[in-house]
Parts: structure tokens; C-alpha cells; sequence
């Protein structure tokens, strides 16, 4: 590892580009072979029944898992941690340290009989254990057909490319689909994937496969920040990448926040909050966003979902040590 937490702000974000640059072509291919499960690590456990239910007020919250991916656990996942603290983390978790198992979560949110979906997981497009979304929707009383909204966090192909089959087909026909204004616009400038290394042509091409096409007014940017139907509202996030949003829902006098990317798995991530993901394009306004968003929810006393929580990925930030500690619902 040749970063340490005493890097100053300019060191750190020139490491987190050099992250991007190579930032495995893997990871961002739109093949999405990261998303694979690494050979000789087994399978990983799904989650069975792979949804679950929250009543919030008068608005029904459902996780809806679209897979997990596993991985080997090497020097390059925590950019600026030795990999035996790492591990003697994860160890002192009870969890193994020779790979990562990563989630993928969606949230449907039904409310004032919209039926709105926060992220959208691979479709057809991701490794053997992932894609499982549509099942669970269905699991869960619902259809494709029913989705009324999509919001997307942000532009990783773990979140986006769900919207298209790899055929073409949109997976949810009737959607609107809501963006955050700025990552659309720095994935969609042509000048800036011309400029771009290597390794993130793959993401920039995977937007291309998935937004290109879809109808104007069925697109709709949105600047973090709004409100996106009643009680249902987006907050800027920057860091991990150019645009990221949270999402927060509120009923009856209780809120609930998708924070999508805000954390990786949050047994590191969330545990030690200065920890940067190889994944966060820009790692040190990550890590300030990222105290900044979980103090707001411990204050707050907000529910909590993340996309790469354990299952059900639903459940309460409690302060911990240096940072917090996620308890899934019970
Ligand atoms: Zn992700």
C-alpha cells in the first residue's frame, strides 16, 4: 500500500483519480466481470426470502437483493488501510478475510400509490449471483410493469445497468426515470470518455448502452436536493462519484435514507469512516460526506438502507469506535 491516512487532501484526490485510471478495467467493463464470483472462493449465500418489508409510516419500504458478488480480498479494495488491519476488522466481525461478499440491494417504496425504485441492480447483464431483482419484485407482489419511477444514485454499472436488458429491453417499460443533473452530465460528455484512461471506457459506454434512447420525457434530471414526489427527497452526496444522491422518505413523522454508495460493505467502510473504497472516485470528499451523512442519520434518528448492507440492508446507524456500526433489522 503506498497510501496513508496522513495524506493531505490534494495527495488524496490525486490517488483517488490514479484509483479510477486503474481502477481495474474489471470493475467497470460493462461486461461487469467484477461482479463475477472469483474462482476457488465458493458461492456466496443469497438471501432467501430475497425481500423485505418496512412499514414507514403510511409508505411501505421493500429491500428487493439482486444478488451478491464475491470477491478476493486484496491490498487494492481499502486504498488507504494495510491489509492486515483490514482484516483483523473483519476478523473481529466474526467475518471471513480471504474475499469480500458484496451486495447489491434495490428499495421499492410505495407510497401515495406510487410505486417509485431506488436503483436498479444488473438485469441480465451481471455475473451467475446477481439479477435476482425481478424475481424478488415479484416475490413480493409486484411487476416490472407496476414501477412507476426509477430514481438512480448514481451511474455505477452495479446500479444502472438493471434499467435495459441486454437485448435492449427496458426491464421497467412504464418508468420515469429521475437522475441526478450532475452525474448525468459528467457521464455523458462525449470529450470527457474520450479523455478518460483505459479502465473507465467500460462505465462510459455502459451509460451510453443504458440512457441513450430513452425518450425525453421519460428523463428527467433532477438537481440534488429536490423533492421528487411528496415526502420523497434527494440530498447531494459527492464523492464516491460526481453526482451522487441520497434518498430520503419520509411518513408520519419517521424518515428512512437510501444512502446508496455512501459506504461499501459498512463492516469496514461505515466502521472506519476514513477508509476509501478502491471504488470512490474522489476519496477524500467521500470520506468527509460520508461522516457528514451518518452523523446527520445517528442525530436524527433516521432508518438507514445501503446498497451494499448485508441483507435486508435496512436498519439503524449506531456510533461505534472512530465511526458507526450498521444493525440490520431485525
Ligand atoms: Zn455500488
Amino acid at each position: 500500500m503506498t497510501l496513508h491516512r496522513t495524506l493531505n487532501r490534494r495527495q488524496l484526490l490525486g490517488a483517488g483519480l490514479a484509483g479510477v485510471a486503474g481502477l481495474s478495467l474489471p470493475l467497470l467493463h460493462p461486461s461487469l466481470a467484477w461482479a463475477q464470483n472469483a474462482p476457488g472462493l465458493g458461492t456466496p449465500t443469497l438471501p432467501t426470502p430475497g425481500f423485505r418489508k418496512l412499514q414507514l409510516g403510511a409508505v411501505d419500504i421493500i429491500a428487493l437483493n439482486d444478488g451478491v458478488a464475491r470477491r478476493p480480498l486484496g491490498e487494492e479494495f481499502v486504498k488507504n488501510a494495510a491489509l492486515d488491519q483490514v482484516k483483523a476488522l473483519l476478523a473481529s466481525q466474526s467475518l471471513p478475510t480471504d474475499h469480500i461478499d458484496i451486495p447489491f440491494t434495490a428499495f421499492l417504496v410505495v407510497s401515495g400509490g406510487q410505486r417509485v425504485l431506488l436503483d436498479t441492480g444488473f438485469a441480465d447483464n451481471g455475473g451467475p449471483t446477481t439479477g435476482r431483482l425481478v424475481a424478488n419484485l415479484a416475490a413480493a407482489g409486484f411487476q416490472p410493469t407496476d414501477i412507476d419511477h426509477v430514481v438512480i444514485s448514481h451511474y455505477h454499472g452495479d446500479h444502472i445497468n438493471g434499467l435495459r436488458q441486454k437485448d435492449g429491453r427496458l426491464t421497467f417499460p412504464n418508468a420515469r426515470v429521475h437522475v441526478p443533473a450532475p452525474e448525468h452530465a459528467f457521464w455523458t460528455d462525449d470529450a470527457r470518455m474520450a479523455a478518460a484512461p483505459q479502465g473507465m471506457q467500460g462505465a462510459f459506454a455502459a451509460v451510453r448502452r443504458v440512457f441513450n434512447g430513452l425518450p425525453a420525457d421519460r428523463l428527467l434530471p433532477f438537481q440534488p436536493g429536490a423533492e421528487l414526489l411528496p415526502g420523497i427527497q434527494t440530498q447531494a452526496a459527492f464523492g464516491h462519484t460526481p453526482g451522487m444522491s441520497t434518498v430520503t422518505v419520509r411518513s408520519q413523522g419517521q424518515a428512512f435514507m437510501f444512502v446508496a454508495d455512501l459506504t461499501n460493505i459498512p463492516a469496514l467502510f461505515a466502521r472506519n469512516p476514513d477508509w476509501a473504497v478502491q471504488f470512490d472516485m474522489d476519496a477524500e470528499a467521500a470520506r468527509q460526506t460520508r461522516r457528514r451523512v451518518f452523523d446527520q442519520i445517528v442525530k436524527d434518528q433516521m432508518l438507514v438502507g445501503g446498497y451494499h448492507f448485508p441483507f435486508p440492508a435496512m436498519g439503524r446507524m449506531r456510533p461505534e469506535g472512530n465511526g458507526y456500526r450498521f444493525e440490520p433489522l431485525a
